[in-house]
Formats: structure tokens, sequence, C-alpha cells
């Protein structure tokens, strides 16, 4: 049975990153990765979307992009965009959520939609396919 999804496992981005494929050791080829990514917040390299080109994450001046006075920025609304066509999720939606509602009510409704009906477990959101039972 999959853990319930927690605070720590948010990125400031807006993205679940328990349901990232990084997360579940996998590289977005598809090739096995030599580790799992602990997630955004954990990691101590910088996060590959938003982090280089932007000073307020990078210095941990926000703790998620809506908090800032240009969300969402250009950078941000182009991964969004990306985002929405290709795994059909909005991380602006996904952070305005969290903004209005807070994150305890957006980590319930995100482990709901990503729970797999088979397993338990959750399913990627890259992939749309369980790592738990391979379910796709
Ligand atoms: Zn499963």
């Amino acid at each position: 049975m999959s853990k319930n999804f927690t605070a720590e496992l948010m990125s400031p981005c807006g993205i679940y990153c328990g349901t990232c494929i990084a997360f579940f050791g996998y590289t977005m080829a598809g090739k096995k990765r030599k580790m799992s990514c602990i997630g955004c917040r954990s990691r101590i390299s910088k996060c590959a979307f938003l982090k280089k080109g932007c000073s307020k994450l990078a210095s941990k001046q926000v703790e998620y992009c809506f908090e800032c006075e240009s969300f969402p920025c250009e950078r941000l609304k182009a991964i969004d965009v990306g985002y929405l066509r290709k795994y059909g999720m909005s991380l602006v939606e996904n952070l305005k959520h969290i903004q209005s509602k807070g994150i305890n009510s957006f980590l319930k409704t995100e482990q709901e939609k990503r729970k797999c009906p088979t397993c338990g477990g959750v399913i990627c959101v890259h992939t749309n396919k369980c790592y738990g039972c391979n379910e796709p």
C-alpha cells in the first residue's frame, strides 16, 4: 500500500514529486536510473526546471511559485503548457489549488487521483503507469 502524500514531496512549481518518473527510478526516456530521485525539496542539486533561472527559488525566498509576484512567470507557463499537453496536468492549476485551499487539500485530491485501482499504489504522472504492480 502507498504512504500518504506529504508536503515534503510537493515541488515548488506544482508537481507532486511522488508521482514523478524520476522518483520511481527511471529517466524520462524510460531507462533505469542509478538512483531514484528523492524529490525536488530534498535533493541537493538544483531543480531541473526552474531553480537554475529563478533566484527566488534558488535562495528559498519562496516555498511555492504562487508566492511570487510574477506568478505565473513565463518560464512556469512554458512548462505548464507542455505538461498540460503531454500529461494532462496543469502545474499552475495545482499551485492555485494549494494557494486557495491549502496543501493538505491538494495532497488529498492528488493522492486519490493517482491511486492505482489494482494495487493501491501510485500512478506516475509522466507514464500513467503504476510501478507497484506494473499495470499500464
Ligand atoms: Zn498498481
